[in-house]
């Protein structure tokens, strides 16, 4: 199984799953343009592709998935609430490409299951995508985004997964002393709105077992945060957690905003 994040934080986010030569997106929140130019910068065929799955309707994950799926002649997958949101911004599609999932399906050949994040949007997902390996394993890549909190959903579908990509948003010093209004410190501070650092990093330590070989910090906030923050602040927990020091395979690293991470194809054993 292989990823890579191919845009992420407020101004877009799209992330590549796949395995051997089949892939999907899990949202398309920059333009359909962006999107084509950087599957390009990792060598990945557009027709590679075979689907969208949209995790929410806000603009930062739906900019381009109309507009793509119509190019690519491929379907988007979401639950019937989020289509009614935003059926009109995606605009004309094909009967076929309209698919409303819930809880668990399939898509490029890998398995996937839906879970609740907490957000101010209708409905809002991470996701928990599995291959099955021959014999008894399976490899499972947990993508969650988009949360105020840590939900119980969260933890079931996360723990343990050998990959992660995941919302580090802001740093709680920087967005309360930072220029944004009132109104929004709150909502992206509530419970309903974006994970903090330190959230997150209390997270990756119930959810990394010895397995995880990557975990990639995303959605990151360009006010609130930057990457050497996001990244101490998790360093700086996850070296106290002695099981997690032992993993030496581990990786962490943060998601670019405009342009791809290489593509991450995970190791099998
Ligand atoms: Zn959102
Ligand atoms: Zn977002």
């Amino acid at each position: 199984m292989h990823f890579a994040t191919l845009a992420s934080g407020s101004s877009g986010n799209a992330i590549l799953v796949g395995q051997d030569e089949r892939s999907f997106l899990v949202d398309s929140g920059i333009s359909m343009r962006s999107l084509l130019h950087n599957l390009t910068l990792l060598n990945v065929p557009p027709a590679q592709v075979e689907g969208i799955i949209v995790t929410h309707e806000h603009i930062d994950h739906i900019k381009g998935v109309g507009a793509l799926a119509r190019k690519l002649k491929i379907p988007i997958y979401t639950s019937q609430a989020i289509w009614g949101e935003m059926e009109q911004s995606v605009g004309k599609l094909a009967d076929n490409q309209r698919i409303e999932v819930n809880n668990k399906f399939s898509c490029a050949g890998l398995e996937i299951e839906m879970f609740a994040t907490s957000h101010d949007s209708r409905e809002s997902y991470g996701l928990r995508i599995e291959r099955r390996l021959p014999g008894q394993g399976v490899l499972a890549l947990g993508i969650a985004t988009d949360s105020g909190t840590i939900t119980e959903e969260m933890h079931r579908c996360l723990k343990e997964c050998d990959a992660l990509v995941v919302e580090a948003n802001h740093d709680e010093d920087k967005l309360w002393q930072g220029p944004y209004p009132w109104y929004l410190k709150k909502r992206i501070s509530s419970i309903y709105g974006h994970l903090a650092n330190r959230q997150l990093a209390e997270g990756l330590l119930e959810w990394i077992g010895e397995n995880t070989q990557r975990v990639v910090l995303a959605h990151l906030s360009e006010e609130n945060n930057t990457p050497e923050i996001a990244l101490a602040t998790v360093v700086r927990a996850l070296r106290a957690s002695r099981p997690i020091r032992k993993n030496k395979d581990l990786r962490l690293r943060v998601a670019p905003r405009h342009t791809p991470h290489e593509l991450i194809v995970l190791r099998e054993n």
